[in-house]
C-alpha cells in the first residue's frame, strides 16, 4: 500500500485535483491539512488533520507514503527538510526556499541566466527612498514573503507618488522594490521534470488578472516562437539548477519587442495550467503525479485552443449558463460558501483545433 501512496501537504483545490489525477493512475493520496472540511479531503484516501509543521503528523505522513509532494509554496521549509530525511520530497525543499522569498527568488533566477525586473532589498524607509531614487520614482514595492494574488504590494507611478510611511504601511517587514516593467502582456509556462531529468513543457498561456487574481488564461498566447522558446529555455535551466522533480509554474512579463522578464515561480501545479485538463491528453495534475511517482512523463501537446476562466465568488451563480455552453469543461472545488475573491471553480472553453500542432 505504502508504495502506491502519495502524501500531499495542503488541502486546497490544487491538492484535490492532484488526488483525482493520482487515483486514475492507481495511486492513493493522503493529505496533511489542519482544516477538516477542505476541498482535497473530500477526494483523498485519508487526511492527517494537523499543522503543516506538526512533528508527529510529519512522521505519520512519512510512514504512510512512499513520496511526499505539496500543493502550495508556503509549506515551512524546515518541515519539508524534516520529511526529506525519511521519504523523498518532490519538488525538493530548496524550491520552496527559493519561491518563498522574492529576493532569494530573483537572485536565483538571475543566477540561472533568467532576466527579471531590477530590484533592491528594502529593510527600512530610508532603503525605500534610496531605491526609488535609483528607479526615477517608479516601481512596485512588495513584501518579500507571503504575498499572493497582488496582496502586500504598492505601486509607485513616478516622483509624484510619495513614499512617506510606505514601509510602515506594508507592515515594516522585509520588502523588495522592483523596477516598473512596462509589459504588453503576461504569460506563464507550466513545465515538468521527471526523476530521470526529462523536461516537458506545455505551451505558454496568456494571463489576464482582475483585482490581482488570475481571471483568464488563453491559448495560444500572442507571442512568437522565439519568445516561447526563450520561456522553455528558462524553465529548463531553472529546473536543472534546482534538480527539480514535478511541475513548476513560471510567470513572465512580455515587453513590446518580445523580451521575457520573469516575475515569479510557483513550485507546484499552477492556476494558469488548469486549461491543460481540457486541451491536452495529459493534464498538469497527471504530469505532476507521473513526475513525483517516477513514471514516464506524458506528452504535453495541446490539441485545442482554449480559454480558462476562474469562477471567483459570485461568478458561481452563472454555473448553469456554463453547463449549457458547448465545448466547455466545468470544474468545481467543493467549497460551499462563495466569499468575494474566493476561487470556487474554473471553466475551460475549447475555441478550436490547434492546427499548428503536428502539421
Ligand atoms: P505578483 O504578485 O508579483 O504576481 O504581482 C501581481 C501583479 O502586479 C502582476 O501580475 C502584474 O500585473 C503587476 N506587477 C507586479 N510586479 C510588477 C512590476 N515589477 N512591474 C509592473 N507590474 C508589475
Amino acid at each position: 500500500m505504502k508504495d502506491r501512496t502519495i502524501g500531499i501537504i495542503g488541502g486546497g483545490q490544487l491538492g484535490r485535483m492532484l488526488a483525482m489525477a493520482a487515483a486514475r493512475l492507481n495511486y492513493r493520496t493522503i493529505i496533511l491539512e489542519p482544516q477538516p472540511d477542505c476541498p482535497a479531503a473530500q477526494l483523498t484516501n485519508g487526511q492527517i488533520t494537523a499543522a503543516y509543521d506538526d512533528a508527529a503528523a510529519l512522521a505519520e505522513l512519512s510512514n504512510l507514503c512512499s513520496v511526499v509532494t505539496y500543493e502550495f509554496e508556503n509549506v515551512p521549509v524546515a518541515a519539508a527538510e524534516t520529511l526529506a530525511a525519511t521519504v523523498p520530497v518532490y519538488p525538493p525543499p530548496k524550491a520552496l526556499e527559493v519561491a518563498q522569498d522574492r529576493l532569494t527568488e530573483k537572485r536565483f533566477l538571475n543566477g540561472c541566466g533568467i532576466e527579471t525586473a531590477r530590484f533592491h532589498a528594502v529593510d527600512s524607509q530610508a532603503d525605500l527612498e534610496a531605491a526609488l531614487a535609483d528607479f526615477d520614482g517608479k516601481g512596485v514595492l512588495k513584501t518579500r514573503r507571503l504575498g499572493y494574488d497582488g496582496k502586500g504590494q504598492r505601486v509607485f507611478k513616478g516622483p509624484q507618488d510619495s513614499p512617506a510611511g510606505a514601509f510602515e504601511a506594508l507592515g515594516a517587514v522585509p520588502l523588495i522594490l522592483e523596477s516598473f516593467v512596462p509589459f504588453e502582456r503576461e504569460v506563464s509556462i507550466i513545465a515538468a521534470r521527471g526523476t530521470d531529468g526529462t523536461v516537458r513543457a506545455y505551451d505558454a498561456a496568456e494571463n489576464v488578472h482582475r483585482d490581482g487574481i488570475l481571471h483568464t488564461s488563453t491559448l495560444p498566447a500572442a507571442i512568437g516562437p522565439q519568445t516561447q522558446a526563450t520561456a522553455l529555455k528558462a524553465a529548463e535551466s531553472l529546473l536543472s539548477a534546482l534538480d527539480y522533480v514535478g511541475v513548476i509554474g513560471m510567470e513572465f512579463f512580455v515587453l513590446g519587442d518580445g523580451t521575457l522578464i520573469a516575475n515569479e515561480i510557483a513550485p507546484r501545479v499552477h492556476n494558469s495550467g488548469h486549461w491543460t485538463e481540457a486541451a491536452c491528453i495529459v493534464s498538469q495534475f497527471e504530469q505532476h503525479i507521473r513526475a513525483v511517482a517516477g513514471l514516464p512523463l506524458g506528452d504535453p501537446a495541446r490539441h485545442s485552443d482554449c480559454v480558462m476562466q476562474n469562477l471567483i465568488g459570485d461568478d458561481i451563480d452563472d454555473l448553469n449558463d456554463w453547463l449549457k455552453t458547448s465545448d466547455t469543461l466545468v470544474h468545481l472545488y467543493g467549497k460551499t460558501e462563495a466569499r468575494p475573491g474566493r476561487k470556487m471553480g474554473h471553466v475551460t472553453r475549447l475555441t478550436g483545433a490547434n492546427r499548428q500542432e503536428k502539421a
